[in-house]
């Protein structure tokens, strides 16, 4: 599969425009960023740049860490490969517990690609999980709080996907840039920072 490098400053280029093409700060007007690790990080600290601050100020960005690995499951005595998530982080919200809860918020969740959209799906699972227990704990009604998700991602493959993303996700689904199926280099994993911006600079 071909590589294609990806500098920093395409990113925050990609991030900008992004965020007045989707006009995210009319429309979807996050107030809680979700950053999946270790790739969502720098992407999710660049797109606040862009974002306009909410009435408590900057927009918090909560961390979680999900891992992807095949394994073979065994169904009905047929070996398979099946894609499993494993959560490796998940929300902490600490002293700030009573100012930051999920309900009724518009939490965007971030991850630099969506590939098979396998680790995306499972996120937005767990994370409507968590948002019914905290409404039944409050004695709510599951869907009570109107809490709403969106993504964004730096880059989508254009290619078959191996989950889908509820419909009411896929109104608030932002992708900097589409692309076909190629192996994206991203400038964190980068251990010469200079040769790694010429070949981005290359491609562009
Ligand atoms: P998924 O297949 O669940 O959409 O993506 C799972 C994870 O695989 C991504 O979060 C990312 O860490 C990794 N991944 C998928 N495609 C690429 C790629 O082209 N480049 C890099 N660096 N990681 C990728």
């Amino acid at each position: 599969m071909s590589k294609l490098h990806i500098s920093y400053n395409q990113i925050h280029e990609s991030i900008r425009q992004s965020v007045d093409r989707y006009h995210i700060n009319d429309n979807f007007k996050p107030d809680l960023m979700i950053a999946i690790g270790g790739g969502g990080f720098i992407p999710a600290r660049m797109l606040r740049t862009f974002l306009k601050k909410t009435e408590r100020g900057n927009i918090p960005i909560q961390a979680i860490g999900l891992s992807l690995y095949e394994e073979l499951a065994n169904a009905g005595g047929e070996e398979k490969p099946g894609t499993q998530v494993q959560k490796t982080q998940w929300l902490n919200f600490g002293a700030s517990h009573s100012e930051i809860s999920l309900l009724g918020r518009r939490i965007l969740i971030v991850d630099e690609v969506d590939d098979t959209r396998t680790t995306l799906a499972y996120a937005v699972e767990e994370l409507k999980k968590d948002v019914e227990a905290e409404e039944v704990r409050r004695g709510m009604k599951p869907g009570e709080s109107k809490t709403t998700f969106g993504v964004f991602v730096l880059h989508n493959k254009l290619k078959p996907k191996k989950r889908d993303l509820p419909e009411d996700i896929m109104k608030n689904y932002f992708a900097a840039v589409e692309m076909p199926d190629q192996w994206l280099v991203y400038p964190w994993d980068a251990l010469d920072i200079e040769s790694h911006t010429e070949l981005a600079n290359k491609n562009a």
